[in-house]
């Protein structure tokens, strides 16, 4: 009980850093926003309609932002290389809201647009990773940025989990700090399903590397009715629990005894090999891998979830980008037919929901991967956490 006033005050909190709560008094104010737009582009090198789902999320803030007629310069980053670039982020951005694009920091280039600023007016940045102190939380690449802001609004929840110098050391510098409408959203929807009680509360979890899924496994222990594990995640815990698991794509990097030993965590009971050949998960030859979970696992994973009072999923239950996509497909199917709550994240995952176009069937669909389950695990976030201690 006490976990969930902690919770409610959290919301709270972030609810009164909401943007929309300056509503009226943001007329020629000068502000930075942070978002996330990084999305994979296509072959032509250009935002494909199917993949634009976090950018769509950012827009009704900056519409909101120039509709109060505030002076908006936008930080974005794109890609892992530094020589990526956000203009194509831009010129998808450019067809649906007026906003103009400035590839220089210097003070000499950009002190002249700055001042040239209208209300209302919309300046889109190059990418914030080409300079080495973004990732070092070093912001003094943005010093001509700083002195001219009086307002930072963080509307990048997916990228908040990173202490890079847009996100953390930036922020701290500016007088004024709030949170974007998508980001107080992702706040709200996670902790909500956080709140649920136990009954009938399931994670479903899949994909490849276990990184910040142990530690989500390991709190939601005592916390969820049913874990449902599948992809290469379930091959680490299946070994475990002395299962032979052939030629399958494991990660031995972490050690999962205790959740071999749990009652709450569900394991494929048949799998998918490298033929597309079904067999019992107890039957995996020597020369085997496990690509994907079979219809009897599917069948199992169904009933818990169709029954389910909250669910949560991230990561794909197979080898998905290899057409084993079986298995996901039917935990998106289940979760779309489910009455109880539906949350999902995660690129892969989101990928598989709206190819199957069931996204509108779903309570949420957070735009984070990796910061959604560092939320879920710490239930704060580095970068929003500095917007909510001022
Ligand atoms: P996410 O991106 O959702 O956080 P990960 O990055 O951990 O998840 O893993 C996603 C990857 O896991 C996908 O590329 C998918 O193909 C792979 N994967 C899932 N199940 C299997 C499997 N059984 N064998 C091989 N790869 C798998
Ligand atoms: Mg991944």
């Amino acid at each position: 009980m006490e976990q969930n006033q902690k919770r409610s005050e959290y919301l709270k909190h972030s609810q009164e850093k909401d943007i929309r709560t300056q509503a009226g008094s943001l007329t020629g104010k000068r502000m930075i926003i942070r978002v996330d737009t990084n999305t994979s582009l296509g072959e032509d090198g250009k935002v494909d309609p199917g993949e634009d789902w976090r950018i769509q999320r950012i827009l009704p803030t900056l519409e909101f932002l120039r509709n109060e007629g505030a002076k908006v310069v936008v930080l974005a980053h794109q890609g892992r290389k530094p020589e990526e670039s956000t203009y194509p982020i831009w010129e998808y951005l450019a067809e649906r809201l007026p906003v103009s694009f400035q590839g220089s920091y210097e003070r000499e280039k950009l002190e002249p647009v700055l001042s040239q600023m209208e209300n209302g007016d919309l300046i889109f940045m190059e990418n914030v990773r080409r300079f080495p102190g973004e990732k070092e939380n070093d912001p003094s690449y943005l010093q001509t940025l700083i002195d001219w802001a009086e307002l930072y609004v963080n509307e990048a929840f997916s990228a908040s989990h990173r202490k890079h110098a847009s996100l953390v050391a930036l922020p701290k510098l500016i007088p004024e700090r709030y949170l974007g409408i998508q980001h107080v959203r992702e706040i709200e929807e996670l902790m909500r399903f956080l709140s649920f009680p136990k009954q009938g509360k399931t994670l479903v979890l899949g994909g490849a590397k276990f990184g910040t899924k142990l530690p989500l496994i390991e709190k939601m222990l005592p916390e969820a009715d049913h874990i449902l594990l599948g992809g290469a995640l379930a091959n680490a815990v299946l070994k475990a629990r002395g299962f032979a698991i052939g030629k399958s794509l494991v990660d031995d990097s972490v050690d999962v005894r205790k959740l071999a030993e749990s009652d709450t965590i569900l394991l494929p009971i048949d799998y998918v090999d490298e033929h597309g050949d079904i067999a019992p998960i107890s039957q995996v030859g020597e020369e085997h891998m496990i690509l994907d979970t079979g219809p009897e696992t599917e069948e199992l994973y169904r009933r818990i979830i169709r029954s389910g009072s909250a669910t949560l999923w991230n990561g794909p239950m197979g080898k998905y980008e290899g057409g084993y996509v079986s298995g996901s497909i039917a935990i998106a199917e289940a979760m779309a037919e489910s009455k109880g709550y539906r949350i999902t994240g995660g690129g892969d995952t989101s990928t598989v929901i709206l190819e199957q176009g069931l996204e509108d069937d779903f309570d949420f669909i957070s735009t984070g991967g990796g910061a959604m389950l560092e939320f879920l695990v710490h239930e704060s976030l580095p970068a929003t956490n500095i917007i909510l201690s001022s």
